[in-house]
């Protein structure tokens, strides 16, 4: 372990000049044309270090970016094959960069997307080079998407397939504090709608149905659905509607975000959302959504890659603990295929869609050394 920290360690600057590089090429989802340049740029690199580089192109968002590392030898090709699960995108508008540059400031680095996840994407590239100087290749696929801050509704699929080849899923989300992830919930996201009958508040009171009223009535309904024992939330959290304090109103919509923990809730729950009825009878309720990432729990296959990891960063002089989170991430689609996942093998830092976004620059090196370290020797 001691020669992958010193071979990362060498080429720190390396690291950190391709991180600033990539920060500098903003990438919100949103915007196709921004994301293919973030792509280009991983690309060239790509392509420098022998790379197979596959475009999965997607409509309206950027390719999707499949990068195949295959071995020099074929003698240390018996391992399967590994994936490295990343997004190229942020949540970051275009023209961020401009109030937020690239700083380093007291150990911290700060940035647009520079701890989720253009750190993570950076290392995996350096993690590559590592094992490739010591001679403990794999086959390895890259895999970058550019939807993921909305969901990856059409990433999904492709993660999906090529998670299914593999043996085990590496995702370079951040870390959480300074632990890996071995759980995440799932996410589900439903709306409702209500219409109900307008009419005037003074002249044609008993004419009308509030669709206000009656919503108030079903978000205390969907809120005592919540099961803190079993780690299922849900929370209303947009809720619009009525027009003017004097109509009684005709229509009210609310959002609301569901959290599970375990797999067999979403059943639960879809069944819970698609039973509810109005109390008023007059009006019409219509519930649309779903559970859209199902939950990453923590299953045997995880919990060996973790006990490895672990192990490795022992060996390379420091602790890693592991942590669960209510944040989805697509390793949630890898784990509940069955295939093991490990999350947060990204970079060290704090305040992912935040202001104070950064990475721990002190934890650079160490975490790209552990993740080469588990490219190399996780089964
Ligand atoms: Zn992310």
């Amino acid at each position: 372990m001691a020669d992958i920290v010193s071979v990362v360690a060498a080429d720190e600057q390396r690291l950190l000049q391709r991180l600033q590089e990539l920060v500098e090429v903003e990438s919100p989802s949103e915007d196709k044309a921004a994301v293919d340049r973030a792509g280009a740029l991983v690309s060239g690199w790509v392509a420098e270090m022998g790379g197979e580089i596959r475009r999965h192109p997607q409509e309206g968002f950027g390719n999707v970016l499949e990068l195949r590392f295959e071995p020099a030898q074929s003698g240390s090709s018996r391992r399967g094959r590994v994936l490295l699960l990343g997004h190229l995108d942020t949540v970051w508008p275009m023209g961020t960069l401009a109030k937020m540059p690239w700083k380093e400031d007291a150990g911290k680095i700060f940035g647009p997307g520079v701890v989720d996840m253009k750190a993570g994407v950076v290392m995996a590239l350096e993690a590559l080079m590592a094992v490739k100087a010591l001679g403990a290749e794999r086959p390895v696929t890259l895999l970058l998407n550019s939807d993921e801050e909305i969901g990856s509704p059409i990433s999904r699929a492709i993660t999906e397939k090529i998670a299914q080849e593999c043996s085990a899923v590496f995702v370079l989300e951040p870390a959480q504090g300074l632990a890996y992830k071995t759980a995440r919930k799932g996410v589900g996201n439903y709306e409702l709608k209500v219409e109900g009958v307008a009419a005037h508040s003074g002249v044609d009171f008993e004419r009308g149905h509030s669709a206000v009223l009656e919503m108030a009535r079903l978000v205390q309904t969907v809120a005592g659905f919540t099961d803190l024992s079993q780690g299922l939330t849900v929370n209303p959290g947009v809720i619009t509607g009525g027009t003017r304090s004097n109509v009684i109103a005709a229509e009210c919509t609310a959002e609301v975000d569901v959290r599970i923990a375990k797999a067999d809730d979403a059943a639960r729950v879809e069944k819970l959302f698609r039973g509810l009825e109005v109390t008023d009878k007059a009006c019409r309720l219509t519930v649309t959504g779903g559970i859209n990432r199902p939950p990453m729990e923590r299953k045997a296959g995880t919990e060996a890659l973790f006990h490895l990891a672990q192990k490795l960063a022992e060996e390379m002089g420091f602790v890693l603990d592991e942590a669960s989170t209510g944040g989805g991430s697509d390793g949630n689609f890898t784990a509940a295929l069955g295939v093991p996942t490990l999350d947060g093998m990204g970079a060290v830092g704090a305040g992912a869609h935040a202001a104070h976004e950064h990475v721990v620059k002190a934890h650079l090196a160490e975490r790209t050394a552990l993740l080469a370290g588990m490219i190399a020797q996780a089964e």
